[in-house]
């Protein structure tokens, strides 16, 4: 008797169940589209992570961009090929070939995962670790494109960098929060600021009829 590697249930035969494996092969059918979705949640045009905040020796780093790290090499890209090639080395299969955009190269894997998803189901020890990484993977995505706490848009950093510009990332402020925290240039913007952000923010962008707490809905990163 086996136990399903994700979910513990009891199984007569294989790694995955029947649902476990389901919403393991949703999950990758998810990837390029998630990762699509972090495109918006990248810092402002222009910023490179080495443009931290004041950019001196002494400045704290940035704060990590968990966009940035998911859309990099070790991100969901890596989580991806890792398994395949795993995979496909333990089906006596050669190496994965790996070309193309980063974008191209998830979609590659996770179809390529997805294709042979009743073999691992069935018959590889290794199923239930590959489908709970997977499942963590979808997690920190998730986190980031559709974050749980309710946020309202507050404006946009007015933080100057090292180049003397505007840091220009959107700011959110999380219900009951005392303080914004700027996720790409770490400045901190206590709430007797906040009025002024939001005027700032209106100056900006020309009448919309809407208040600025209208950029609260979520799934839709208004960048500048
Ligand atoms: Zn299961
Ligand atoms: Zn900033």
């Amino acid at each position: 008797m086996n136990t399903c590697g994700l979910c513990e249930r009891e199984l007569e035969h294989g790694y995955l169940c029947p649902g476990c494996t389901r919403a393991t092969g949703e999950r990758l059918d998810q990837m390029p589209k998630l990762y699509d979705a972090l495109a918006a949640f990248l810092p402002p045009p222009g910023r490179r992570p080495e443009y931290g905040r004041a950019g001196g020796s002494e400045a704290p780093l940035p704060v990590a961009e968990p966009a940035l790290n998911l859309r990099g090499p070790g991100g969901m890209v890596g989580v991806l090929e890792d398994w395949r090639s795993a995979m496909q080395a333990d089906r006596g299969w050669g190496a994965p070939a790996v070309r193309g955009s980063t974008e191209e190269r998830v979609r590659t894997a996770a179809r390529g995962l997805s294709l042979n998803l009743e073999w691992i189901a069935s018959s590889w020890p290794m199923a239930g670790a590959f489908a709970e990484e997977l499942r963590d993977l979808e997690r920190s995505v998730l986190s980031v494109v559709n974050p749980p706490e309710r946020t309202r848009r507050l404006g946009n950093c007015v933080e100057l960098t090292a180049d003397g510009s505007q840091c220009g990332a959107v700011l959110r402020v999380a219900d009951g929060a005392a303080e914004v925290r700027c996720a790409w240039c770490g400045a901190v913007w206590p709430p007797d600021t906040w009025m002024t952000l939001a005027r700032l923010q209106q100056a900006a962008t020309p009448p919309v009829g809407a208040p600025v707490e209208a950029g609260a809905a979520e799934g839709h990163p208004s960048h500048v």
